[in-house]
């Protein structure tokens, strides 16, 4: 059986230095908002090559951070809009709605499966405040055009980093190139916790301290508070495990490119469209692999193919968020390549530990598939 990912198997190498960590937080007596968290905000803004780090509970309170941070600072107002793919996890868009903000939006490159930059233009307004763009999967989604765009219009660029860990646009890290980013440390992410975590990241400092505010009750100063906001903190377990994972995250990212490359010379089946890479990618560093996608028009019978022959598969997503019951102001959406995506994309399994045995495997029986 090759499962679509064994949590337990990442974490092994690394499982004394976390039991390590932990129990340093346990001598501590200190559980939250301490030298932990303060130690690997430093650590991480260093990786990434930003001046501010803030931790938080999750990357969807990441991203309704930054974007409450901009309202309370009245960068952003209430109702203005917000681009973002329509081919993306569900938090994205969440995080808009959620904070009084309006998402719009806008379709994918079917090639790289990130938001398509030519179609940007189009649904900027008068109310557009800013741009998200999503590094969906692991690969870059920044480029040039987004740049200019929020330059021209004058716009907010946010990034959702959460799938993209480590990945690289030319020499920038992402999670570097726009306003405001958020990061998820979920545990299947490419940088994952043993539980909920999320992280901030900017150079803008008056707004670093505004997130920082609001993840603590929108108080600077205990029991005053200036803002009504979150309680969403990175605490100080997740935050001592995530300082030895952080160490292994570039080796880490790099075992997942061997696999992909493996994946993407081997597998051939004319069933089978493989993943691009992006045309503003300079190099293969822009991509840190979250997912290998893969797409097939008849995915129920190869699903059905693969697990029968132990290969473990997932679906990234299943359901477009304008077709989500919980959406109903999005149904009225039609956008035909998102959910033509969605109706074909499969991941196949992949991480740094999966072995040549088992990659080897998984290309000969999809290369078998008729
Ligand atoms: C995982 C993820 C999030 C949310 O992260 P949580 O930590 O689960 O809240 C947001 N955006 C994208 C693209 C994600 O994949």
């Amino acid at each position: 059986m090759i499962p679509f990912l064994d949590l337990k198997k990442v974490n092994e190498k690394y499982e004394q230095d976390i039991r390590h960590a932990v129990n340093r937080v346990i001598d501590s007596g200190w559980y939250l908002l301490g030298a932990e968290v303060e130690a690997f905000e430093s650590e991480f803004s260093k990786y990434i090559g930003v001046n501010h780090t803030i931790g938080v509970a999750s990357g969807l309170d990441a991203l309704r951070v930054i974007l409450k941070a901009y309202i309370e600072i009245g960068e952003l107002q209430e109702g203005d809009e917000v681009i973002v793919p329509g081919h993306t996890f569900i938090a994205s868009i969440l995080a808009i709605m959620d904070v009084g903000l309006k998402p719009v939006l806008a379709e994918p490159d079917p090639d790289t499966y990130n938001m398509d930059p030519d179609r940007i233009e189009d649904h900027i307004t008068e109310r557009t405040g800013a741009i998200m763009i999503v590094h969906l999967y692991g690969q870059n989604a920044y480029s040039d055009t987004i740049r200019k765009l929020c330059k021209k219009y004058d716009l907010k660029l946010i990034e959702d980093a959460a799938q993209a860990h480590g990945a690289f646009y030319q020499e920038k890290r992402i999670g570097s190139l726009g306003d405001a980013a958020a990061f998820s440390f979920y545990p299947g992410k490419n940088l994952g916790a043993l539980g909920g975590a999320g992280a901030i990241c900017t150079d803008d400092e008056p707004l670093a301290n505004v997130c920082r505010a609001l993840g603590n009750y929108g108080s600077e100063k205990k029991y005053h508070n200036k803002y009504q906001g979150y309680n969403s903190r990175l605490d100080e377990i997740q935050a001592a495990i995530l300082r030895v994972k952080l160490k292994g995250l570039d080796d880490d990212n790099q075992r997942r490119r061997v696999v992909a490359d493996f994946y993407l010379n081997n597998i051939e089946n004319p069933k089978i469209t493989l993943p691009k890479l992006s045309n503003s990618a300079t190099n293969s560093k822009d991509h840190v692999w979250h997912l290998f996608v893969i797409r097939c028009e008849e995915r129920a019978r190869l699903i059905q193919y693969l697990d029968k022959h132990g290969i473990g598969t997932l679906i990234h997503y299943p359901v477009p968020p304008n077709r989500q019951e919980g959406y109903k102001s999005l149904h009225s959406y039609k956008l035909p390549l998102t959910e033509f995506l969605h109706e074909k994309v499969l991941s196949l399994p992949i991480s740094p530990v999966i072995s040549r045995s088992e990659i080897e495997k998984v290309v000969q029986v999809i290369n078998n598939f008729q």
